[in-house]
């Protein structure tokens, strides 16, 4: 159960993505998973480096389709846990088609955003995230387009687990990773996780006070739809914990019949070699 490889992350020193890959691993760990069940799929930004960090299949995807790919391997192998993971430039940004549709879709993917609010790895530019006002290179007088909430947005297009979290908590960030594993559907959970070299506004003090933690709120109850869209807009989306949960709806998988039987990739193709290399020859 040993998640950690002998790559050196080349993050910057105090970046926020440390501990989400630490906390990927111990959770992979502590549900009892294998490196060999697991697939790390990452899209593109300094957070896209992740599948490269984890000891376990990692697809390193293009910019914004981290989860298109994923859906393709959970649909090859169901018996793989497929962890797909970003930045909010990559999911929210150039990849939010696919997000909002792999979260209706609802296949068993555990889907964790990277969000630090700025593109990082090109330097610095205003991410969907950026707070309106925000300065960058690409924003000098400040962002004049409105914040995007995902978790509004995760919540309208019919999503079974929304979670959100802090880099910094890397307890309560396992022990949502934990149960995103173990939903069966579709989990998006959000991370804040602060870029320490260009994002000088929302650093770890910052989030420390703008954070509202539903573990402060007892009757909070995650399978009531309504009050997590009413607490989600209250708290301008700056929640943390287990946000909304549907366990009665099925995922994706379990409406193809004869599908959980038995993983497409280890399926009998019931041919030939010959007529295995015809097919593929067809391809070419
Ligand atoms: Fe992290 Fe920002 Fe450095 Fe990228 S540029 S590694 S997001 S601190």
């Amino acid at each position: 159960k040993e998640f950690r490889n002998n790559v050196k992350p080349n993050w910057c020193p105090g970046c926020g993505d440390f501990s989400i890959q630490a906390a990927i691993q111990r959770a992979a760990a502590n549900v009892g998973l294998e490196p060999e069940d697991v697939a790390v799929i990452s899209g593109i930004g300094c957070s896209g480096r992740i599948s490269g960090y984890i000891h376990a299949y990692g697809f390193h995807g293009i910019h914004g389709r981290a989860l298109p790919i994923a859906q393709g391997v959970k649909l090859a192998n169901r018996e793989l846990t497929v962890i797909a993971s970003g930045g909010d430039g990559d999911g929210f940004a150039i990849g939010m088609g696919h997000t909002v549709h792999a979260i209706r879709r609802n296949l068993n993917i555990t889907y964790i955003v990277m969000d630090n609010q700025i593109y990082g790895l090109t330097k610095g530019q205003t991410s969907p995230r950026s707070g309106e006002g925000f300065k960058t290179k690409s924003t000098p007088q400040g962002s004049i387009e409105s914040t995007l909430s995902p978790l509004e947005i995760a919540m309208s297009a019919g999503a079974t687990f929304v979670a959100q979290s802090f880099s910094s908590d890397l307890k309560g960030l396992t022990s949502l990773i934990e149960q995103g594993i173990q939903h069966d559907g579709f989990s998006l959970i959000n991370v804040f996780s602060p870029c320490v070299t260009f994002n000088k506004v929302n650093t770890y003090d910052w989030f420390k006070e703008n954070i509202v933690k539903l573990e402060d709120f007892p009757d909070y109850d995650p399978a009531n739809r309504m009050m997590a869209m009413n607490k989600i807009m209250e708290t301008e989306g700056m929640l943390t914990g287990l946000i909304y949960q549907d366990k009665s709806r099925r995922s994706y998988e379990n409406h193809i019949p004869g599908f959980k039987d038995q993983a497409l990739a280890k399926q009998n193709l019931d041919m030939t070699k010959e007529e295995f290399n015809q097919l593929v020859a067809e391809f070419k």
